[in-house]
């Protein structure tokens, strides 16, 4: 019999052998690439537990499909189904345009308090990537997901209200902008910059992981991103002592009891330090913009979107493909269903389903060796085999041993 899966009253995660999951197909390819990572998924946990345990999948409604249905793109119901079942996974959503809502990826994640946008970033042996040597890039993003541009306030160059705002700021702290100037205030908080690294050094410590480096712009905003380091170092200094090595107090290189070391880095140094010493990082904590940019840029090294997974995390957690909806191919059985599986794999894992996760990821990789791939990847590897959507996760589950 399924059961919902809860939080303990030691607030561990519970997870019954039959655990209802939510889902969101998605718009566009979202019915593609949702029907073959089911597939995957079911066959994953049946073969890695012997049949004891099943996933009863709850569809929930959000996008062009909730909005055909309901009149809304975002019905409440959706909303409180993943607080109740507290999992749940989607494939892309198409941004509505016009009807007050900027986004509803933006929107799922504010409503739910998902302050964690967590990114692991791999290679694949045999995807098609930019660099020598893309394997050695092994990292985890955690990237703030509530506040700094994702609450920023603006004001446009010359309206009114940005003319009041300069006036204010110039005639009571003595400042001299430009009256014609456009205005961005980028909001950050000491509750949820330690949240955010709780969050990642108890990831580092569950998955064995070696360090943990702040990545920031504190140089040069030090009231904001430079507040950020000195809050993060403050929660891993605080709850974590034990654990935890600061890099600065590390003698000639040694590492005593392996504990995870504190790293922190610039921003600007970061983007180089994954292309040219990439072994060296590991679970970089971020706030939201840089964390923006150094996603999408540590995913183009190990072979693009197409393949990278994510999750955004709180009290619930929504597992997501992150590319968007790709909709000239919608209902072709085409597009690579990689991103969503590989969220899938995340899924379990925070599940502690890891038998299941790394029956999916040896799998995979065998059929991305095998060449045997979706036209993104095909059409950069020399004698592969193109195959539709549905055959390439046909092949993932007859490689499953
Ligand atoms: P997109 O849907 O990601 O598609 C851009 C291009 O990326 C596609 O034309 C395709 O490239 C490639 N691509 C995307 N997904 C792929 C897959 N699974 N397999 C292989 N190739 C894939 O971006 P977009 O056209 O800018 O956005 C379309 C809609 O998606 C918009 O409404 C946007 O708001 C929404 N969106 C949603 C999310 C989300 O829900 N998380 C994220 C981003 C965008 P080729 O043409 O070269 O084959």
């Amino acid at each position: 019999m399924s059961e919902k899966i809860f939080y303990n009253e030691k607030d561990e995660l519970v997870v019954p052998d039959n655990p209802i999951i939510c889902f969101i197909e998605g718009d566009g390819t979202g019915p593609d690439i949702w029907s073959a990572s089911r597939r995957v998924f079911d066959a994953a946990i049946e073969k890695a537990y012997n049949g004891t345990k099943k996933i009863d999948w709850k569809q929930i409604l959000a996008g062009e499909k909730a909005k055909e249905k309901t009149g809304n793109y975002l019905p409440e119901e959706t909303i409180e189904a993943i607080k109740e079942h507290i999992v749940a996974i989607k494939g892309p959503l198409t941004t509505p345009i016009g009807g007050g809502i900027r986004s509803l990826n933006v929107t799922l994640r504010q409503r739910l308090d998902l302050f964690a946008c967590v990114r692991p970033v791999r290679y694949f042996q045999g995807v098609p990537s930019p660099v020598k040597n893309p394997e050695k890039l092994n990292i985890v993003i955690f990237r703030e997901n509530t506040e700094d541009v994702y609450a920023g306030i603006e004001w446009e160059a010359g309206t009114s209200d940005a003319k009041e705002i300069i006036n204010f700021i110039n005639d009571s702290f003595n400042k001299t902008l430009l009256i014609e100037s456009g205005i961005g205030i980028k909001p950050m908080s000491e509750f949820c910059t330690r949240r955010l690294m709780r969050m990642a050094i108890n990831y580092a410590i569950k998955n064995k992981r070696k360090s943990i480096t702040i990545m920031h712009k504190g140089n040069i905003m030090k009231f904001t991103e430079g507040a950020f380091v000195k809050w993060a170092i403050k929660e891993a200094e605080e709850n974590f002592r034990d654990v935890i090595i600061k890099e600065s107090e590390i003698a000639e290189g040694k590492n005593p009891d392996g504990k995870i070391i504190i790293k922190d880095r610039l921003a600007d140094s970061m983007f180089q330090q994954i292309l040219l010493r990439p072994d060296e990082y590991d679970i970089i904590v971020t706030p939201n913009l840089n964390g923006d940019y150094l996603s999408d840029a540590a995913a183009a090294q190990v072979g693009g979107l197409g393949m990278a997974p994510g999750a955004n995390i709180g009290k619930y957690a929504l597992f997501e493909a992150t590319h968007g909806t790709a909709p000239k191919y919608a209902g072709l059985d085409k597009v690579n269903p990689s991103s969503l599986i590989l969220s899938g794999v995340m899924m379990f894992e925070f599940l502690s389903l890891n038998e299941a996760a790394d029956l999916i990821i040896k799998s995979l990789e065998k059929t991305i060796q095998e060449k045997y791939v979706t036209y993104d990847l095909a059409r950069q590897m020399q004698d592969a085999k193109e195959v539709k959507c549905s055959e390439f996760a046909d092949r993932i589950i007859q490689n499953m041993v």
